[in-house]
């Protein structure tokens, strides 16, 4: 068990109020959507009123919802779609610091030929509008920002950034995997052409997501199969999910609000006091365009999986800032985009807190955290010699 989950943009626990509503799906309520005879009705039915609900949440039309099985199939599907729809156009525009859900994806067409810009990133991880207008090209296919970053938790721009390139006629994506439920967004009022979002950051069950697809948007189906959410996307429909998507979009909205209020306050509290009671620490990313919830903050001189590992035998639950994917523990894409001076970098942690947090949790850490690291950094073989060291990255695009 945990004392002090504080790792919720990796994932989130079920809602209860989630898991009630799926229940009877894991019951009785068994029928494939597809069916004519009645029990699959009433599952067709459950599904078009979570699909309404979604799209209530994000102020669009339900059959611009189309459900998926996660946060990464979504990305996958809106930049397959707008590439394989526009041959001729051989140009993508994203980010470094996108997750590899997006990042792999243009990789992936890198090696096939297409020419990528991976908009970079300032100390505090904003972009630069003049650079982005100038990355645009009349060949320019799709461009894919992420709403708001993972680790840092910095928002980007992306009201103004798809409008430039609804001005150009250029296709816009957004990953909004960790910016639902903790930032609003009406997608009456942002020019975006497809949005990504998933389940289990907000409370719901893994394996489920949805794509929001703008109305005469192109579309190629990624998964080809039956003729489900109208021959978009193959594959009996994970009703469960998909009703469990529906009523944590729902508490979502309503808990916009607190995410906002008290959550925030518990982050700022959080931060300060961690920065107060330990020197030589960093914020990593901008303090303001930041979401509510995440502190992604260095501890110089340590290693992030040595802090981890302690604070886990509290019961505490948070991330490092090591890209841990690889097996390695290099400083994170993210951070390196940033520029984050290597004695840092190694030392980040990253705290992601939710409206299921408490004052208790952030006692918690700002009791243990500053002693584990006056022990760690006794212990450091960094400590002395080493001050002029920065990270240097190896992957200039
Ligand atoms: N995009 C971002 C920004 C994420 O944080 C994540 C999850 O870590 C994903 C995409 C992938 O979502 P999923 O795990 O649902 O595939």
């Amino acid at each position: 068990m945990c004392a002090a989950y504080l790792d919720n943009n990796a994932t989130t626990m079920v809602a209860p109020e989630v898991r009630e509503a799926i229940l009877p799906f894991l019951g009785e309520e068994y029928g494939n959507p597809s069916s004519m005879h009645r029990l699959g009705g009433k599952s067709g039915l459950h599904m078009e009123q979570a699909r309404q609900k979604i799209a209530a949440g994000l102020n669009c039309d339900p059959d611009e919802i189309i459900f998926t099985s996660c946060g990464t199939e979504s990305d996958n599907t809106a930049i397959f779609s707008a590439i394989e729809s526009q041959p001729e156009k051989r140009h993508l525009v994203t980010t470094r610091v996108e997750h590899p859900a997006v990042l792999n994806v243009a990789k992936h067409y890198e090696r096939k030929g297409y020419d990528v810009t991976y908009l970079p990133v300032d100390s505090r991880g904003l972009f630069d509008l003049a650079q982005y207008r100038d990355a645009l090209r009349p060949d320019t296919a799709i461009v894919s920002v992420m709403y708001a970053n993972n680790e840092s938790g910095v928002i980007s721009p992306i009201e103004k950034m798809s409008m430039i390139a609804k001005e150009r006629g250029i296709l816009f994506h957004t990953d909004a995997v960790q910016a639902v439920g903790k930032l609003p967004i009406d997608l009456k009022k942002l020019p975006v052409d497809y949005l990504a979002l998933s389940g289990h950051k907000i409370h719901a069950p893994k394996g489920v997501g949805a794509l929001f697809l703008r109305r005469n948007a192109p579309f190629r189906p990624f998964m080809l199969g039956g003729h489900q959410e109208h021959g978009r996307r193959g594959g009996t429909e994970n009703l469960p999910g998909i009703v469990g998507l529906g009523t944590a979009m729902e508490l979502a909205v309503k808990h916009i609000d607190e995410e906002n209020t008290r959550v925030r306050a518990l982050r700022d509290r959080l931060e300060q006091g961690l920065m107060s009671a330990i020197p030589d620490a960093i914020v990593n990313g901008d303090r303001e365009m930041r979401l509510p919830n995440t502190l992604s903050i260095a501890f110089k001189y340590i290693e992030g999986e040595a802090m981890l590992l302690m604070l886990d035998q509290f019961g505490i639950c948070a991330s490092s800032g090591s890209a841990c994917t690889s097996g390695s523990l290099e400083p994170s894409h993210v951070l390196r985009a940033m520029g984050v001076p290597f004695t840092y970098a190694h030392g980040s942690l990253r705290f992601s807190l939710s409206i299921y947090n408490s004052d208790e949790d952030v006692d918690l850490v700002l009791r243990e955290l500053p002693l584990i690291i006056s022990r760690l950094r006794e212990m450091s073989p960094f400590r002395r010699g080493d001050e002029g060291l920065d990270w240097v990255d190896e992957h200039h695009h």
